[in-house]
């Protein structure tokens, strides 16, 4: 009986690559630091994942008092043989490997096993973890049925209370666990295997390090390789061709001969990088500038998007704009609603009257602004003439770099408007928000907030974030008629 030593996030990075796995088990201080973003994603799947406790109301947690996964196990048995009805975080192990499924619930005398996933779309990731719990509970519980992989309902329409019914669809994992449990033992006695030889295997960077997702121990493996001669950082070839040039030895740029960079650009591009010098299509430029027509204002939207709809007739991940912020050059004016009740009506007026007066929006990745503003004519088919009139006057100044028309090195694959203003404009400063993400964070805190300090301190930060947005947006275009 070997001893607990694989979890399912274990399990997962196994599969990924064993050297990440070994780090995992026997090096996890070498971890990469946790973003904020991903911080915010795990929260978002924890607050599902408690929420969908509805679904089985009145079940006992089984982690909500134990000191350790190993006293989890124990009580979950106890809890077994008392045949409660409905556990959460039902701990098992088996052949070494340790799960906790988020909700096990006995019905008609077999257990059903249901994991939650605070997403719309079922990954192959997903249905990988849950075939793992299903080999685990297949194996330790002698009426095991069958294992639901619960999803948000991308259909469901918030009316009065959320249904927990409606709002999520389960999915049973029965056929594809079946067929895959010999599959999941050899895995897991190779996996054990690994830990036994106790020697970091030796494997080489490769795609594998960004699938399913960027690997924690990216900046150990990769400290040497990303140097700032380094071809990974040639924002134009896909991952397959880097790969292939890297492995055939071509590691820096100054080894890319004019046949190997393909076309023009990537060779314009492997000049900038050698010369640290930009890429400045000047022509292109100006065609660009003469697009813009006077007056102009730079507008950025900010949005929210809950996985659980918090606002009435809006379906999980519906993208709800809640700030809008304008500059013209001159003076920044902005409009931003808490949504205590539905206010897209008066955001979708206020677009308009703030927008009026200027013959041309700037935008810098116009793609959000123009959903937002069809959700909006979708919504309130009386304003579609202004709203659309809005769309027609928006000029995207993300092509400009996207294109390569204006391009520097330390964009590196990086063509967010941050790191943008960050490298070509010296008068633009990012305050304690960082992303989208973290703006919608700021937003629910801003709305659940009763504290009318932390209230006001919670908005003027989301203001800052968007105006400094609209700051970048408006000087990036004057940067472009200096260089
Ligand atoms: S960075 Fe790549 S090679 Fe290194 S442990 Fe992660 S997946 Fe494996």
């Amino acid at each position: 009986m070997k001893n607990y030593a694989i979890s399912k996030t274990a399990f997962i990075k196994f599969d990924q690559c064993q050297k990440a796995f070994f780090l995992y088990k026997n090096h996890p201080y070498l971890r990469d630091k946790i973003s904020t973003d991903t911080k915010l994603t795990f929260k978002r799947g924890h607050d599902v994942g408690y929420f969908a406790q509805q679904l089985f109301a009145g079940g006992i947690d089984v982690s909500a008092n134990s000191k350790n996964v190993l006293e989890t196990e124990k009580l979950t048995a106890q809890h077994i043989q008392n045949k409660t009805p409905i556990i959460y975080e039902a701990t098992f192990i088996y052949n070494g490997v340790l799960i906790m499924a988020d909700i096990l619930c006995l019905e008609n005398g077999i257990y059903n096993a249901y994991e939650v996933k605070s997403s719309i779309k079922v990954s192959e990731v997903y249905l990988k973890d849950a075939c793992l719990q299903y080999y685990v509970l297949k194996n330790t519980l002698p009426n095991f049925n069958d294992l639901f992989l619960v999803t948000l309902n991308a259909d469901y329409v918030l009316q009065n209370q959320v249904n927990p019914k409606q709002l999520f669809k389960k999915r049973s994992v029965k056929k594809q666990a079946e067929q895959n449990l010999i599959f999941f033992n050899d895995k897991i006695n190779h996996a054990h295997l690994l830990l036994e030889e106790n020697k970091i295997p030796n494997i080489a960077i490769g795609k594998h390090c960004f699938k399913p997702y960027q690997c924690d121990f990216f900046n150990t493996c990769w400290k040497d390789v990303i140097t700032p001669n380094s071809i990974f950082n040639l924002p134009r070839l896909n991952k397959d061709k880097l790969f292939e040039l890297y492995d055939a030895g071509i590691k820096t740029l100054n080894q890319l001969t004019t046949e190997l960079t393909a076309n023009q650009i990537n060779d314009d591009l492997k000049t900038a990088f050698v010369n640290n010098t930009p890429i400045i299509n000047k022509q292109a430029i100006n065609e660009f500038l003469l697009s813009i027509k006077q007056p102009c204002v730079a507008m950025d939207l900010e949005i929210w998007a809950t996985a659980i709809p918090q606002l009435q007739n809006t379906k999980p991940f519906e993208q709800v704009p809640f700030l809008a912020c304008f500059y013209n050059g001159t003076e920044h004016t902005y409009f931003i609603t808490e949504h205590t009740t539905d206010d897209r009506l008066n955001f979708a007026l206020q677009l308009i009257a703030n927008t009026q007066n200027y013959n041309c929006i700037l935008v810098y990745d116009k793609t959000m602004e123009v959903l937002a503003i069809h959700k909006l004519i979708e919504l309130f088919p009386h304003l579609k003439i202004e709203l659309e009139i809005i769309i027609i006057k928006i000029i995207d100044v993300y092509p400009v770099i996207a294109n390569f028309n204006y391009y520097h090195p330390k964009f590196k694959n990086n063509f967010s408007l941050k790191t943008v203003a960050d490298i070509s404009l010296s008068n633009i400063t990012y305050s304690d928000i960082q992303s989208g993400l973290q703006a919608m964070a700021y937003f629910e805190n801003y709305r659940n907030s009763t504290n009318i300090i932390d209230k006001e301190t919670l908005k003027q930060n989301l203001i800052t974030y968007c105006q400094t947005d609209t700051l970048a947006t408006f000087e990036l275009v004057n940067f472009f008629k200096l260089v």
